[in-house]
């Protein structure tokens, strides 16, 4: 039985069929052999199956003999900029790492921001990303338009995005981590994170670029930061977004400067609520869980980048048993060298049977895949129109191919997508536009793009080594 949306006789129609299906619905359909109508950039239907012969205006018959389409992967979080400074200080902690990187940081320039968003894309898109964030909060003087330059790249590769404008103004003068030329004033970063959200942000239901406000962490933004960002982003109508509760050090530092650990402390400055998304939240006591659930504050879950960092395992079991909705991020390529997320999917399944609480209950391969389609649709505000495969949403999905040396023993294909290798995408569609063919960009030169970010990296060296 195929679900139907209503049908729009004047749009094209691009119909998929013979491929398994995992819909990732609210009831996890899934169809051993089924098919899947686009129409326009919507699903029009979807079920068990071949699809209807009678369908008008049919550009395209793809037979997925040997696939599994799933909806496109959402990343809740990542910094692009970090794609030209990968594989630097790797064996420190969160706070040593960031000071050893904040100088180079601090350099960047738009070319640069430019380059690296497209290394960052390129790397997300190809391995079935159909919707990315940046978390951009380095805005060095003079250094140009930025945010323009970031969404430039998300659009010329067509990937649906949200641009998380982020900021610092808690220098290491104000008790801060920074160095005091990497950071902005407090009106300086609210006025440009205004102007960025009037400028670029859409509110429609397929809207591929969004906005939100994104002071950067407790440790590098001043309390009156979070408080007006909050304010800001409540008065514009858009989403927050912010690092939390990602080490031990995050939490003596809030108890030591604050008098209150990280949760209390988000929620006395308005960043606690429905419309919130916080990265990491690693260290999370009961009653922190439960003032995420209470609220509904959504999670950004990014399993390697917290082991790159030693910073601990987040408590996903009880965060979704506490009904916190939870999507998965690469997080910035400085602290998750593969850029990639089916490493997330994986890494969130395994790394949790590590925590001696959980064990092998933790999770399964089909939460696993809920926390990389779903759940980042959730946590991105974006659960009505993306992230599972349902008539009449946006034609977001990816035709995983198992049918290589790297899958094709596993007969389940949600087992075989997660527990195994990174699977070829065949296709990748995004608002309904193929961005993806045959595991090759259709809008984006990968090749010339690793010489560009090589260069760029080697430019930022370079620069920062004369500072
Ligand atoms: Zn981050």
């Amino acid at each position: 039985m195929a679900a139907s949306a209503a049908p729009d006789s004047a749009a094209e129609r691009i119909v998929i069929q013979n491929c398994a299906i995992a819909t990732v619905d609210a009831n996890d359909t899934e169809y051993a052999s089924g098919h899947i109508v686009v129409a326009g950039n919507r699903i029009e239907s979807i079920g068990a199956g071949r699809a209807p012969e009678n369908l008008d205006n049919v550009v395209r018959r793809i037979d997925g003999t040997g696939h599994l389409v799933t909806p496109g992967l959402v990343n809740t979080h990542h910094h692009f900029y970090q794609w030209i400074t990968r594989g630097l200080a790797t064996d420190h902690n969160l706070f040593d790492w960031l000071v050893a990187l904040y100088p180079t940081w601090a350099r960047i320039d738009e070319q640069m921001a430019y380059t690296a968003a497209q290394g960052s894309l390129a790397m997300m898109a190809k391995g079935g990303v159909t919707t990315a964030m940046d978390h951009h909060y380095v805005f060095p003087k003079g250094s140009g338009d930025l945010s323009g330059a970031i969404i430039r790249a998300a659009s010329e590769m067509g990937v649906r995005f949200t641009l998380a404008r982020g900021s610092m103004d808690r220098s290491v003068k104000d008790g801060g981590l920074p160095p005091d030329h990497a950071v902005e004033t407090l009106e300086g970063a609210l006025a440009d994170t205004e102007a960025t959200v009037k400028k670029h942000h859409d509110h429609s239901f397929d809207a591929m670029t969004q906005v939100a406000v994104a002071p950067c962490s407790p440790f590098s933004v001043s309390t009156e930061l979070l408080k007006q960002g909050a304010e800001l982003a409540r008065r514009l109508g858009v989403r927050m977004h912010t690092h939390g509760s990602e080490t031990v050090e995050e939490e003596q530092f809030c108890k030591e400067l604050f008098g209150m650990g990280p949760t209390d402390y988000f929620e006395s400055t308005g960043w606690l609520g429905e419309d919130v998304w916080m990265a990491h939240s690693v260290h999370m006591n009961d009653s922190d869980i439960a003032a995420f659930a209470r609220t509904k504050t959504g999670v950004a879950h990014c399993p390697s980048s917290n082991a790159r960092l030693a910073a601990g395992i987040a408590r996903v079991p009880d965060m979704l048993a506490a009904g916190v909705p939870v999507g998965l991020g690469v997080d910035g390529t400085a602290s998750n060298e593969s850029g990639e997320l089916h490493t997330e999917l994986r890494n969130a399944l395994l790394i949790n049977r590590l925590n001696p609480v959980h064990r092998e209950r933790a999770l399964n391969a089909r939460q696993a895949l809920r926390l990389g389609t779903y759940g980042g649709a959730q946590v991105l505000g974006r659960a009505d129109n993306i992230g599972s495969l349902e008539a009449g949403k946006l034609a977001d999905l990816v035709m995983w191919n198992l049918g290589t040396l790297a899958h094709s023993s596993i007969a389940d294909p949600v087992t075989a997508l997660v527990f195994g290798a990174a699977a070829p995408v065949t296709l990748s569609l995004v608002n309904g536009k193929q961005i993806v063919e045959n595991n090759r960009l259709l809008f984006a030169d990968e090749d010339a793009i690793a010489v560009s970010t090589r260069e760029e990296a080697r430019r930022l060296a370079r620069i920062s080594a004369q500072a």
